[in-house]
């Protein structure tokens, strides 16, 4: 029995010979990675910061996090924030909400609840993480973390990420703003 070829497949075979190339920008890993933490971000649930976290080994994506309460709690967007202030005793003061828990170490705890190692890894996340967020992120094993913006309060973990050799890349040179932060 012959076989029917429709109008549109006869074109479809006309235009295969030489088509022409698209002009594209093909991601770089660093690029790729950094799009899909954002994506993640979208599910946060503290508009403080409705910043996402993914990790990767070996250009896999392993986990992912977003900023929000522990599963079954009460979120930001429902109850509003949980505001605290920090005194650094150094004559910095900032004001933090304290209700969720931060997307870096949601990955990291993902992670740890599959049975997924992280050793080794790369975590991209939106700024320069916070001081609790990259003592995990050192004993979890993670070697290189990639931000997008720098962080106001980020002088800690620049100095720990150093002293324990994990290398920081910041993709710009960009400081994280948000509401209320002193
Ligand atoms: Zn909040
Ligand atoms: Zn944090």
């Amino acid at each position: 029995m012959k076989k029917k070829i429709t109008k549109a497949k006869r074109k479809d075979l006309k235009n295969d010979n030489n088509p022409v190339p698209q002009k594209h920008h093909r991601p770089t890993w660093d690029e790729y990675f950094m799009e899909i933490a954002k994506q993640v971000g979208t599910r946060g649930t503290c508009d403080r910061g409705r910043v996402g976290c993914v990790i990767v080994k070996d250009k896999r994506l392993i986990s992912t996090g977003y900023v929000g309460s522990p599963a079954g709690v009460k979120h930001c967007d429902e109850i509003g924030h949980e505001m605290h202030t920090v005194d650094y005793g150094n004559g910095d003061i900032h004001r933090h909400c304290v209700r969720t828990a931060h997307a870096e170490t949601n990955a990291i705890v993902q992670a740890a609840r599959f049975g997924i190692s992280t050793d080794g890894g790369t975590l991209y996340c939106m700024m320069v993480p916070c001081y609790t967020c990259a003592k995990n992120i050192i004993n979890a094993g993670i070697r290189r973390v990639v931000c997008e913006k720098d962080y106001h309060g980020g002088k800690r973990t620049k100095e720990i990420f150093s002293e324990s050799g994990v290398e920081l890349v910041l993709l710009s040179g960009e400081l994280m703003q948000y509401a209320d932060q002193k």
